[in-house]
């Protein structure tokens, strides 16, 4: 039987652990200072603990090396993104990515296995979504990554695989515990937390309602359900129109701002009649746009625009009031799309290492 991770447990949890085990409450205390401080690797190296008690901990829970185990990475020298493939304690592999940028590091975290909403362009999604990802298998992957970096990361983003509104309750939790101070958590700020999500409306409705400064991005990627609809099967479900009001909604009850993340496809989505289309759609609304380049996979038949129908399409954007940035994607070395390095591996190509 798989044994669950020790990240995935509350406070409480732990504490009724030791409670159990007739042992004094400040070893809960100990147990995630070295969990959150990334020293648990395995409950062998906690040393903080006697032996008899780690013995137990090994039997019940996995520590940070059977929660995320590094058996892959690819990087890009350039940009100096490096994309880690992680094993989970049941052997399934999800891809966590750390990006770089000026003095700060953003990791990109997974929430499923796979995915199940099947976007035209994205590799996540290929081979449809095995399982949920518990709480602590989505934190303990910015603990592993803060090992890798050498210290705390600045940012995460929800942007690995997965849909994270389809596992809202894992991701939440997994958030929390992220912003929550050391020892008990990553002490990573709120606001500096990014859910991404392809346009779950309910999910959206709920985290509104959360009170949390979490900041909230939606993949749009297009202006018309006709567009979207090919580009996302998502959007039969939740219609543009619903999509947008709810992102309103999240706005006025927040006050915060929404992200929409537009990945631009060469003859696609890129057009003058596209761009005004956009506008229309958000005109008077205080929002950002982020303009991504599509990451070429084999699987999609698309291209990245050229940088010049880039800027026209940003500043068409920018003219008519829409606050747009472009983010070059990062980490264009082979593989480096969502979902490429597991697909790979999974595939046989990266057996012996990748
Ligand atoms: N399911 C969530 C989060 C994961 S994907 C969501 O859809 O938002 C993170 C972002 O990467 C999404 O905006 C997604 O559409 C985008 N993406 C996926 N594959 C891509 C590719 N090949 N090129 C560029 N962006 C891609």
């Amino acid at each position: 039987m798989v044994k669950p991770s020790a990240y995935s447990l509350s406070d409480a949890e732990l504490a009724a652990f030791f409670r159990d085990a007739g042992q004094p409450a400040f070893r809960a205390r100990q147990v995630s200072e070295a969990l959150w401080s990334g020293r648990a690797e395995s409950w062998g190296v906690v040393q903080t603990l006697p032996a008899s008690l780690r013995e137990k901990l090994a039997e019940r829970f996995g520590a940070l090396g059977d929660t995320a185990a590094v058996v892959g990475e690819t990087g890009d020298k350039s940009s100096g993104t490096r994309k880690l493939l992680l094993k989970l304690s049941d052997g399934a592999l999800v891809e966590t990515v750390l990006i770089p940028a000026r003095d700060r590091w953003t990791v990109c975290v997974s929430s499923q296995v796979g995915c199940a909403c099947g976007c035209a362009f994205c590799a996540s999604g290929l081979s449809g979504c095995e399982r949920n990802l518990a709480s602590g298998e989505i934190a303990a992957q910015a603990v592993r990554a803060a090992l890798e970096i050498g210290r705390r990361p600045d940012n995460v983003v929800f942007m690995g695989s997965g849909e994270p509104f389809f596992n809202y309750d894992n991701v939440l939790a997994a958030a929390r515990r992220m912003n929550a101070p050391p020892p008990f958590g990553l002490g990573i700020g709120a606001r500096r937390i990014t859910v991404s999500t392809c346009g779950v409306v309910p999910g959206i409705k709920r985290f509104s309602a959360e009170g949390l400064q979490l900041e909230l991005s939606v993949s749009l990627h297009a202006p018309t359900d006709a567009l979207r609809s090919r580009l996302m099967p998502v959007n039969d479900k939740w219609h543009v129109a619903e999509l947008i009001e709810a992102c309103r909604a999240h706005t006025a009850e927040t006050g915060r701002i929404v992200t929409f993340e537009y990945t631009r496809v060469e003859g696609v989505n890129d057009s003058p009649a596209q761009s005004a289309a956009l506008l229309a759609l958000l005109r008077g609304f205080p929002c950002r746009v982020n303009l991504i380049a599509l990451n070429p996979v084999p699987e999609f038949p698309g291209r990245a625009p050229s940088p010049g129908v880039c800027e026209t399409f940003r500043r068409a954007l920018e003219r008519g009031g829409v606050n747009a940035t472009m983010r070059l994607s990062k980490g264009r070395a082979d593989e480096a799309a969502c979902g490429q390095l597991r697909r790979r591996y999974l595939e046989g190509a990266g057996k012996g290492g990748v």
